[in-house]
């Protein structure tokens, strides 16, 4: 078995969401962990900002729901648009209630910032699913949170091995059609929602990975491996043909 994790760059356009679901269908593997549409928890964070601070979230949140709204209107017809739609007003529903809720008493903990975070994944996910089941593949969104389970360090909070691994077991053991798994989230044993740190979505398979002692995690980008740069910074990074594992871990110390 293997995990099979696209990133926001990899759900960012129509196009990029169709090789996904090629890219899935051809390794007939069925666990998938996916990040936000790129940019959505960037706008989600700056949205709860913005409310905290009695500025103009709505016009973030206009944004984000656009974003959305169009993705399914690029990708879907009926009767799976509708079925989309209706899951993305009901999530974006809820985080507008949140967002006025935190304009209202001007106050963001941690907590809530997660909270909020929160909908990138669990927008995403279910968008994704419902484009593998527009294509014949039955598909379902997974909401991580029913399984990782961290600790209370909200904005980067520790997985709770034990808590988790017998949760994920279960959860997979009778599970037949595709995961479509939300990254980057996971909740406490109380059931308040926490995530992984930024760019944690790639823990997230890594999680289920070991977990389910899958035989490789495959990390799905827009490059095609290890570069020397950050492409869009400098223009003739090139990709690294060779690495050492000590080299890769140095080098991720740096961010992805
Ligand atoms: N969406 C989250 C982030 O932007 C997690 C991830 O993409 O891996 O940090
Ligand atoms: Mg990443």
């Amino acid at each position: 078995m293997k995990i099979l994790k696209f990133g926001g760059t990899s759900t960012g356009s129509p196009e990029a969401l169709k090789s996904l679901v090629r890219i899935v269908r051809q390794s007939g593997e069925k666990i998938i962990v996916v990040s936000a549409l790129s940019g959505t928890t960037d706008a989600l964070l700056s949205s709860a900002k913005l409310a905290s601070e009695g500025g103009d979230w709505q016009s973030v949140f206009a944004s984000i729901r656009e974003r959305h709204y169009s993705m399914i209107s690029a990708l879907l017809q009926p009767p799976y648009k509708e079925i989309a739609t209706g899951e993305t007003r009901e999530l974006l529903d809820e985080l507008s209630s949140l967002l006025l809720g935190i304009s209202l008493v001007r106050d963001l903990s941690p907590r809530t910032l997660d909270l909020v975070a929160s909908y990138g994944e669990r927008l995403s996910a279910g968008i994704i699913a419902e484009t593998f089941s527009q294509t014949g593949l039955i598909a379902e969104a997974v909401d991580a949170r029913k399984f990782i389970i961290t600790d209370d360090k909200f904005g980067a909070a520790h997985w709770l091995e034990s808590e988790t691994i017998p949760r994920v077991e279960s959860f997979f053991s009778d599970f037949e059609h595709i995961a479509v798994v939300t990254g980057f989230i996971a909740s406490t044993i109380e059931g308040i929602t926490t995530t992984l740190g930024r760019g944690g979505s790639d823990f997230t398979a890594s999680i289920l990975a070991a977990c389910l002692e899958a035989e490789e995690i495959q990390i799905w980008t827009d490059v095609d491996g290890i570069m020397t740069a950050d492409p869009r910074a400098v223009p003739d990074a090139f990709v690294i043909p060779e690495i050492s594992y000590l080299e890769a871990m140095e080098m991720s110390h740096f961010g992805a």
